[in-house]
Parts: structure tokens; sequence; C-alpha cells
């Protein structure tokens, strides 16, 4: 369940004021999960406290109430880009909406305050460095301003992970506008960060609203690494001409990630903070707008990105903490729609992150506590990696709530694609054996080699051949036995050696597996055909593919035309109850979900007469073929 606490407000989600809104604007039939109660909240003037994760809905509940009951609310949010690209979708809807920050011109900001004292605008949208500028509070103290909303309030905690020291002012906002309630917002669910959003924004009894955690649309894979590119080449086939994040460790790697990605003819391109703004700033309108369709990016790619029908994310190295996994991950999948998350985990990538953590701690001579807690968030992390249970139960339970459904249908355990191999204890021994007959002298690839009996320049020039273990594996893939090796080094029950050229060596683990002392066990991708989640299977169900993709080369080139991300035209969602729904007259158009008065109004006849065209040629071919058949 979700929890809601102290908080005995009716909920609006029955609310006909509530609902005709979002009707109209939006196209929405009903509120989302607490979606109802935060909206409840705002319009009581009762301050609140939203947790809902990414993609779970939060503007709609503060867009919601000044539609509602008038005046004009302010949004404090972090980030300029996401401010416009939140005002240019508000403006597609119909909703009157402005920003204010440094990158508004002298006379558009003239203009947008006239407006404001015309009580033209339901939000305000504001930088907080913006709000705190000489007259701007005097200036908002002349105008009807009922509620303060603070966006990514966990930047106000130095617990969470993005602290900005400017969000400590806006506790001042409680002392100047007493009357106004003020509404926080965050995706970061630990109670520590809960707690301070409440101490610092000085919160009044607020409700406080948690949101289930669980993103049962995001499917999410562990796969041992054995080759970084070609495996994220092999995910990324599965997700043709749609929308994907590759994060990297370093800057370097983005770069050469990309490269190879091109080369293999994805449209894909790098993303780090060490780029020029303007090269970043084009690299995100290209995925916004779908010129683009895969990002290789270090973690700054983040916050700024709002394309909300990225299909997958891939780490094809370690994050450094559960919750910075589940914040990349969840930029997966925000319109709801199904979306896979897969991380490519290696022992090694551990031993690079403890060493990255003792070289800062070094450097930065950081207290003992900070640096235990890195290695804690590591270990949780690795936990999730190499633990062969539901991994959406993991997550849920990382985040203290509790997972009921013992197969989520959605996950790689759940659907059965990895199996436990016979006779593990067979296979390692013959590993360790094999590291052993080399001397403790090479490294993966080479001791894989031998053990499949390969023909190298290496093995001939050690006389390899001649071991007893050369060719032992011979029965299985290269890929295959390397997995193992790495399974064998995340058991513990093989060591590497640290440096450029790491080699194998046995341990004390290794030496007692080999007496049949302790238990190994050796995972295998299964054969046969990936099978679709059961959310994929359902959000196709009915959807005519062939119009879904017209439907998206229509909406590119109508958001490169005006400028916009594509979601600001028409989510995913739409689209594909429009290829389901198929509507040929304005009425018909008009009951798809998504599609309010404004949008159709913008894109109702040119809609009609897309899939008017679409059916057309659809119902000739049919003919055609059916000529064609033999009779
Ligand atoms: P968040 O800010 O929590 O990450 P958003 O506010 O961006 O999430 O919402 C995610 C998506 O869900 C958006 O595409 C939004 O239009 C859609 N959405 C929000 N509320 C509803 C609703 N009640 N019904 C249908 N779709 C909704
Ligand atoms: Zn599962």
């Amino acid at each position: 369940m979700d929890t809601v606490q102290q908080f005995d407000l009716p909920d609006s989600s029955g609310d006909g004021r509530v609902l005709d809104v979002v009707r109209r604007c939006w196209g929405f039939d009903r509120l989302r999960p607490l979606q109802g109660e935060a909206i409840g909240a705002a319009l009581a003037g009762r301050d609140s406290l939203v947790v809902l994760p990414t993609g779970g809905g939060k503007s709609l509940c503060y867009q919601v109430p000044p539609l509602v009951s008038g005046g004009t609310d302010v949004v404090v949010s972090p980030l300029i880009s996401l401010m416009k690209d939140q005002v240019d979708g508000l403006t597609g809807v119909g909703y009157a909406a402005a920003a204010l920050h440094g990158n508004v011109s002298e006379g558009h900001r003239r203009d947008i305050e006239r407006e404001l004292a015309d009580g033209e605008h339901r939000l305000l949208f504001v930088a907080p460095e913006r709000l705190f500028q000489a007259g701007f509070l005097d200036q908002l103290s002349r105008i009807d301003v009922r509620r303060f909303v603070i966006d990514e309030a966990h930047c106000i905690s130095h617990w969470g992970h993005d602290f900005r020291p400017e969000y400590r002012k806006l506790a001042v906002l409680r002392k100047r506008f007493p009357r106004a309630s003020v509404h926080a917002f965050t995706a970061t669910a630990t109670a520590r960060v809960r707690d301070d959003i409440v101490e610092q924004l000085r919160l009044r009894e607020p409700a406080v609203l948690v949101g289930r955690f669980d993103r049962p649309n995001l499917v999410y894979r562990v796969i041992h690494l054995v080759d970084r590119r070609q495996q994220t080449l092999e995910v990324l086939r599965r997700h043709r001409g749609e929308a994907a994040i590759v994060y990297c460790l370093s800057r370097k790697d983005t770069e050469s990630m990309a490269r190879f990605l091109q080369d293999a003819g994805l449209r894909a391109a790098h993303y780090h903070a060490g780029m020029e703004r303007a090269e970043r700033r084009s690299t995100q309108d290209a995925f916004a707008q779908e010129r683009l369709d895969v990002v290789a990016a270090t973690v700054a790619f983040g916050m700024g990105i709002d394309r909300s029908n990225v299909r997958c994310v891939l780490h094809s190295c370690m994050p450094q903490s559960v919750e910075h996994y589940q914040q990349e991950t969840g930029r997966a999948g925000r319109d709801g729609l199904e979306a896979e998350c897969v991380l490519l985990y290696s022992a090694a990538d551990m031993i690079r992150w403890e060493s990255l953590i003792r070289k800062s701690a070094e450097r930065a001579k950081e207290p003992e506590e900070v640096v235990a807690a890195r290695q804690h968030h590591l270990r949780q992390m690795q936990r999730y990696a190499s633990m062969i249970t539901c991994r959406h139960k993991l997550l849920s339970e990382h985040f203290g709530q509790a997972y009921e459904s013992a197969d989520c249908g959605a996950c790689d355990v759940c659907l059965g694609e990895v199996e436990g191999v016979d006779e593990a204890t067979v296979i390692a021994k013959k590993i360790l054996s094999c590291v052993f007959r080399v001397g403790q002298r090479f490294g993966v690839g080479h001791v894989a080699d031998v053990l499949l009996g390969a023909d190298t320049e290496m093995i001939r020039r050690c006389r390899h051949q001649g071991l007893s273990t050369y060719g032992l594996l011979k029965d299985h893939g290269k890929r295959e036995v390397q997995s193992w090796i790495y399974q064998l080094l995340d058991q513990d029950a093989l060591s590497r050696t640290e440096g450029d050229r790491p080699v194998l060596r046995l341990n004390d683990r290794s030496w007692a597996v080999m007496r049949d002392e302790a238990p190994i066990r050796l995972l295998r991708p299964k054969k046969g055909a990936r099978r679709p989640s059961r959310h994929e299977e359902q959000s196709w169900e009915g959807v005519d593919g062939d119009l879904f993709e017209r439907l998206r080369v229509w909406r590119r080139a109508v958001a490169g035309e005006r400028g916009v991300p594509a979601f600001v035209i028409f989510p995913d969602t739409t689209l594909r109850a429009l290829a389901a729904a198929r509507p040929t007259d304005l009425d018909a158009l008009g009951e798809v979900y998504g599609i309010g008065e404004k949008k159709l109004m913008d894109f109702g006849e040119v809609l009609i007469k897309l899939i008017g065209e679409y059916l057309g040629e659809r119902e000739a071919t049919d003919d055609m073929a059916a000529d064609l058949e033999p009779r």
C-alpha cells in the first residue's frame, strides 16, 4: 500500500472540478495513486511532502490546484532546461505558465512580469537564485500566490545525493508568506532526507505522502560482463529506433562507446560534463526531438533529460549505490510503458570502485564514517547484482517497502532467463586447476583459451597445449567460460591482482573448493527466446505497430519544426492508444487517452487525415495480397 501519514484530508480523486480540468487539459480519465491526496492537500491549503518515484506523476499534483482555485502558484525548480520543457508542455495543452531564470531576456522578463501582475499565469517557475534577487519577493507579494512548490526538494538536504546550498534559503518563504502553503516534491525516499526536508522548509503539520517505489513497467536484468561493448550492442539491438541511455564510468568511455555504437550503425552520441555547454545542449535537444536514439553518458546525463519514452537504460559498469541505480534507471519508461534496465556486472568493477573510494578518501581527507558509508552502499549494490532473487523484490525492500508477489513477471530471475549449471563444482575445479597449471601468471582471457583448447600465439609460445587442463572445457562457448571465471572471482573462489594486466591467483577459498569443502554456484543464460514481460505484452495489446511507427515519424517532424521535445507533442502512450483505436473522426479522436481539448484543436485534423490515409493504404495492400494468393 502507499503510505499516507498524519493525513485526514479528503482525497480529491472523486472531486468533479479536479477531474474536469484533468480531462479537459490533459485528456486523462483518472488520477494516479496519491495524486488525489496531494491535490486535496494543496486545495485545502495544507503543507505537504510528496515522495513519488520518477514517472509517478508529481507534476500534475502541483499543476492542477491553481487551475481549480485560481491565483498563481510558484514552483521553485533547480534546472533551467526542465523549466523550459515544462512551460513548453503546459503551453501545448493550453495552460498559462511562465518561467523566470537567468536565460530569459530583459524584454521577455518585463512581459512576464506584466502578465503576472494581471494574474494571467497559473504557474510561475523560478530558479532558487532568481527568487532571492533584490526585490523579487516584494514583487511576488503583490500578486496572488497561494502556494509555493519546491520541486526536487531533496536538494535541500546534505544527506541527499544532490545537495544545493541555495535551497537552504527557502525557509525564508515561510516568514515572508505566512498565509501561503508550502509543498515539497521529491523522488528520494530515505527517511533521513524526508525528515530533513520537513525541518529545513519549516513545514507545518505536513501531509506526508509516500508512494510505491516499485516500477512494475521496468524489466530488470543483470548480465555477467564479458565484453562490455559487444554485450551493450546486443542489448541495444533489441531496441532498434528506440531511445536508450548507456551509462559509462568515465568521460573517455562514453566517447569510445558512442563511436563503437555509431560504427555498428546506431544513431548514438556521447555526453559528459566535460563537453562545451552548446554541444551538451545540442545533444540533449537531438535526443529530446528523437533525432538521436542512444546516448552513451556519464551520470552527468540525468536531471536535464526529459524524454518520457526511454525504453532502455543500460549500465555498462556498476553504479556505486542502489540509490544511484534506482535514480538512473528511473529515467526509463517514465510514460509508464515497458522499458528494460540492464546492468552489466563484473567483480572487477567492484574492485575499481573500492580503489576509487580509497583514493578520494585520502585526497579529500574524508572522515572514516563517510568512507564506511560509501563502502556499505557499494556492497549493497553488489548484493543486488549477484543475488538470484527477484530484482523488483530486492529493490522494493531496499527502500523499506515489502514486495508481496512471488513472481514479478519482469526480471531475469522471474522470467527464468538464467539457470544454474549442473556440476558447477566440477567446472569450478577445472578452472581453478588451470589457473594453477599456468603458474598463476595469466589473466582471464588466456586461462579461458587454454580451457577451450584454443590455438593462439600465446598458447604456442608457452607450450600450454601440453597442459593437462588444455581443452578441458572445449564443449562450452568462450563467453560462457569467461563468465564462469568472473563468477568465481565474484564468489571469492579466485583472486585477481590489481593493475593494468591483472592475473588470476588462487586463494584459501579456491583450495577449499578443490577439496569439496566450499559450495559453488555457476549460472548461464537459459537458451531460447527472451520472453516479453507481462507489462510489455499488455501495453502492445491491440496496437497497430506500423501505424504507431508512422505516428512517431509524424511526431518527430512536428517536434523538429517547433523545436520542442517530442513528448511535448504527444507521449508514446497516446500514440499507442491512437494506433489501437485508429479513430477516423474528431469525436472518436477526442475519446482517446491523452487527447485534451487543445490537442484536439491543434492536431485533430492532421491526425484524422494521417490515420485515414494509412487505413486506405492498408486496405489496398490487403487487396493486392489477397489477389496474389493462389486460388
Ligand atoms: P515525475 O515528475 O513524477 O517524474 P511526471 O509528472 O513527469 O512524473 O509524469 C510522468 C508521466 O505520467 C507524464 O507523461 C504524465 O503526463 C503522465 N501522467 C501523470 N498523471 C497522469 C494521470 N493521472 N493519468 C495518466 N497519465 C498521467
Ligand atoms: Zn522478479
